[in-house]
């Protein structure tokens, strides 16, 4: 917490800021932010309430209509609502004042040019965050998570962000900093006290850290699906040339993206677009037909499949229900391999000549459709669906979604294992101390209470200037 109460005093001395804090461009409203503590000063000396005396005196958090001048000519600029929130309950911990304009460029950018010229600075990418951060009201999680928040595309990321943003993961590195922290207190009492003298044991000092371990390695493990929700997942669309990969693709994205054709090999290349699937970020991929290469641009594009199909979170396995299963399936079925998959009969609208009997035993379920005539997409959806989200999680868990957060734990878990390891060999405690006072460390840096300016800079250089 030293770095944060030493920015605390640091930020007392920080100068105005002021920024629009709406997107560019004509809208309802726009909103300019004034934060620091000659917000209040500034706003009120260029703010004419309306219906009130000479002496106007803001209540904090209340909503006051009145005129935006010019204080060198007294011209109006628009009609606006002001309003006063009072330092320390504020985003950003300081005084902040908002002037609610007309939506559109010229009000906003003018009443940004008079706040300007009665003395505070444009803000910079992110500052009011950062204000938040440095005066200790949020941690650097929370901070990256507000971006999150307002680079939500689907509900998913949205709801995960907002779990971020209330502290989920701040209270979970908590609890494994004061688990490590009882570790170290305990081996340093050892390395200061022969272990005749004090009440502590060696072999028990260690023991809670398995689970913060395990526990650690969860969260870990959960930025599999984390990113799946920040980034989309990944369905590859695979099957022998004509089995309906293309139509399936538009089928599935309700437009004509692909070329449809009966003239095998005509995708060439990989096709891929987004959908969302009750809030989940689905790209699905068609893949060029999975066969002995023709040509040059045939055999590059096959490559490009097999690579895909190793890096793809599932593989839509598409048969053609009006053929017998042959042996370009078969090979289709060896290229997936042990890759997560789900088996999909096509083509259920015509006569059916494919033997179910002839799927593999592996594959011992599959979904029937009929790309062209609409037919079982709405199961197929459902299915995708529940094999991507929730792969093994509750409900509920948290995720971790931010690479930065994935690799400061895997550094954590690795500093424990490294321990414990040290402790069965029955090395120096000196040795074992290291290793959890660089654990500690690297928690450190992901709740921001020591992180370099340059992580810093790097998170809140990607904000908006009115963030
Ligand atoms: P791809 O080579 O696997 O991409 O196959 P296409 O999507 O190009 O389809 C090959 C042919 O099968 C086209 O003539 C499609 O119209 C036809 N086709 C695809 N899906 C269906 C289906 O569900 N029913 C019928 N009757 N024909 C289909």
């Amino acid at each position: 917490m030293a770095a944060i109460a030493a920015s605390v005093e640091f930020m007392e001395d920080a100068d105005t800021i002021c920024a629009i804090s709406t997107p560019a461009g004509e809208g309802g409203i726009g909103i300019v932010r004034v934060s620091g503590k000659k917000a209040h000063p500034i706003v009120q000396s260029i703010f004419k309430p309306k219906n009130k005396k000479e002496n106007f005196r803001p209540l904090p958090r209340t909503l006051y209509l009145g005129y935006i001048f010019n204080p060198n000519d007294n011209r109006g600029i628009d009609e606006v609502f002001a309003v006063f929130m009072n330092a320390p309950h504020t985003y950003t911990c300081e005084d902040i004042a908002e002037i609610h304009t007309h939506g559109g460029y010229a009000a906003q950018k003018n009443v940004l040019s008079i706040i300007l010229d009665c003395g505070a600075r444009l803000a910079e990418p992110g500052e009011f965050t950062r204000r938040a951060f440095l005066n200790g009201r949020i941690d650097l999680m929370q901070a990256e998570s507000v971006l999150d928040i307002i680079h939500s595309e689907t509900d998913e990321e949205l709801r995960y962000a907002l779990k971020y943003l209330q502290g989920g993961l701040s209270k979970k590195i908590q609890e494994f900093q004061e688990k490590l922290r009882d570790a170290l207190v305990g081996v340093e009492a050892l390395i200061d006290f022969p272990e005749e003298d004090i009440d502590i044991h060696s072999d028990e000092v260690l023991v809670p850290l398995q689970k913060v371990k395990s526990n650690i390695k969860k969260l870990v493990d959960s930025y599999y699906e984390g990113r799946g929700i920040r980034q989309g997942f990944e369905v590859l669309i695979t099957g022998r040339t004509n089995v309906g990969k293309s139509s399936l693709l538009n089928a599935l994205l309700l437009k004509e993206r692909a070329i449809v054709t009966t003239i095998p090999g005509t995708t060439r290349d990989l096709i891929e677009d987004m959908i969302y699937l009750k809030g989940l970020k689905v790209k699905i991929i068609d893949t060029a037909g999975i066969r002995e290469p023709g040509n040059v641009v045939e055999e590059e594009g096959i490559k490009r499949v097999k690579e895909k199909i190793s890096e793809a979170d599932l593989i839509l396995w598409l048969l053609d229900g009006s053929q017998p299963y042959s042996k370009d399936d078969e090979e289709v079925r060896h290229t997936i391999g042990r890759r997560n998959y789900l088996t999909v009969i096509n083509k259920i609208d015509l006569p059916q000549l494919f033997e179910r009997d002839s799927i593999p035993a592996k594959s011992p379920e599959w979904i029937e459709i009929s790309a062209l005539k609409d037919q079982g997409l709405d199961l197929l959806k459902e299915r995708i669906y529940s094999r991507l989200s929730g792969r093994g999680r509750k409900n509920n868990a948290l995720l971790v979604t931010n690479k930065r957060h994935r690799d400061a734990l895997v550094r954590v878990v690795s500093n424990i294992e490294q321990a414990l390891l040290l402790k069965e060999k029955g090395e120096p405690m000196e040795f074992i101390a290291f290793e959890l006072h660089e654990g500690l460390n690297h928690l450190a840096e992901l709740s921001g209470e020591t992180c370099s300016e340059e992580i810093l800079n790097d998170i809140f250089s990607r904000f908006c200037i009115g963030k």
